[in-house]
């Protein structure tokens, strides 16, 4: 007996979104899937055939809830090393230019990095990246960036491909040499560029290790000269851009990305109405990213208002990194941005799913619960969604489908 579908999924809450794009629920469905994708979302009335009949096989939702696989659009999560002795300083008052000068922060990470072999760099990430799946991530951005060089940038990249391969994520790469300027260069922080620009950039697109391009433009960074040159670059490679943008001073860098069609400006705590009104024009998403904001005490808040106002889609991400954002856990992103800014429930679950696919350029085939689109979803057996961003620690999924491919069940039923 031939089947139309391959597997269906019965009595399940989804949560999917209206022509607009504005979250929405089906309650009571089932989705039905074939090969990797998602053919059928329909009420469980509408089913027009014993569900036998319609499906090889057919899995009970027993009235839980269904959302995209979550999509992580901002990580670091390729590193080596530990800087937890860094954190301790600090609580007991010491300066973050302190712990620098004497080869901490950032520069003590790219050490570690460098000295890593591929193999232990791919070791250090795997029980990160499980954490992530752990929670119902299914996409995942991986940045470089802690490389600083040909070689450890390729590393790097080389690295967040095979997460890809050893386990049930898909990963998109993104090129962050721009992150800080290496130490050898820092009275040549042009001849630096000239590198990135005239080899690093082009040598790692030829291999292929490289999705899109980003930059991390600030005082301590880059300027806004030396990341238009970066963007330029990426552009004639025909390499999508992102931005660290606005995170710790006013730069000017969103205009600039909008400008460059990027597809996210990423931090924006100071993004001003001009940058706004700049990516709303360009469709460019607002990354957002409340573990850096927490972890730094920030202070100041992104535009939540201004963002909301012309209508700039937010997404939500870990920042997953050794220095400002120590944390694999998207769920807990998502209570952070409802917590500290007051982001709704709809809101932070676009953020993770919808909003952080375009952040990515997959939203025509990621993030969204349609026909047509991989079957990457989540079952999870709570009361309504709301309870995802509710706990601030772990809520468990009940089941994560990649591509079509249940992942294990959780062994046993969520304790409240
Ligand atoms: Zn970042």
């Amino acid at each position: 007996m031939t089947h139309r579908y391959d597997q269906l999924w019965l009595n399940a809450n989804l949560f999917t979104i209206d022509c607009n794009s504005a979250a929405t629920v089906m309650p009571d469905a089932c989705l039905a899937v074939t090969g990797d994708r998602i053919t059928l979302i329909c009420p469980m009335r509408q089913l027009s055939a014993a569900p036998e009949q319609l499906a090889a096989s057919v899995h009970d939702a027993r009235g839980g809830w269904v959302t995209p696989g979550l999509i992580d659009c901002h990580t670091h999560v390729v590193y080596a090393g530990d800087r937890s002795m860094e954190y301790r300083q600090r609580l007991q008052g010491k300066s973050y230019a302190a712990i620098a000068e004497q080869g901490g922060g950032i520069q003590a990470t790219v050490r570690a990095t460098r000295q890593a072999s591929e193999e232990q760099l791919l070791r250090a990430s795997i029980p990160r990246v499980r954490a992530m799946l752990a929670q119902g991530v299914t996409t995942l951005e991986i940045k470089s960036g802690y490389g600083l060089d040909l070689a450890a940038e390729r590393k790097i990249l080389r690295v967040a491909r095979q997460l890809a391969e050893v386990l049930p994520v898909r990963v998109v790469t993104t090129f962050l040499g721009a992150h800080v300027t290496p130490p050898a260069y820092r009275t040549t922080p042009e001849a630096y560029v000239d590198l990135l620009c005239q080899e690093m950039l082009p040598q790692l697109a030829e291999e292929r290790l490289v999705d899109a391009v980003d930059v991390f433009c600030d005082d301590i960074a880059f300027s806004i000269a030396q990341t238009e040159r970066i963007f330029q670059t990426a552009k004639a490679l025909s390499l999508p851009i992102k931005c660290h943008a606005e995170q710790l001073s006013h730069q000017g860098a969103a205009s600039l990305a909008a400008r460059y069609h990027a597809l996210s400006c990423d931090h924006l705590e100071y993004a001003r109405q001009a940058d706004v009104t700049a990516m709303a024009q360009q469709h460019c998403v607002a990354v957002l990213l409340p573990g850096a904001y927490y972890f730094l005490q920030a202070g100041q808040k992104p535009p939540l208002a201004l963002l909301r106002q012309y209508r700039v889609p937010m997404a939500l991400a870990t920042d997953c990194n050794p220095g400002t954002s120590p944390t694999t856990s998207l769920l807990l992103m998502t209570h952070l941005a409802q917590h500290l800014w007051g982001m709704s429930t709809d809101e932070v679950l676009l953020g993770v799913t919808r909003h952080a696919a375009s952040a990515l350029g997959m939203a025509d085939s990621i993030g969204s619960l349609q026909e047509g689109h991989i079957a990457d979803f989540v079952i999870w057996q709570i009361e309504h969604l709301a309870q995802l961003s509710y706990y601030f620690g772990y809520i468990p999924p009940h089941q994560t489908i990649k591509g079509g491919v249940p992942q294990q069940e959780a062994s046993h039923e969520q304790s409240q």
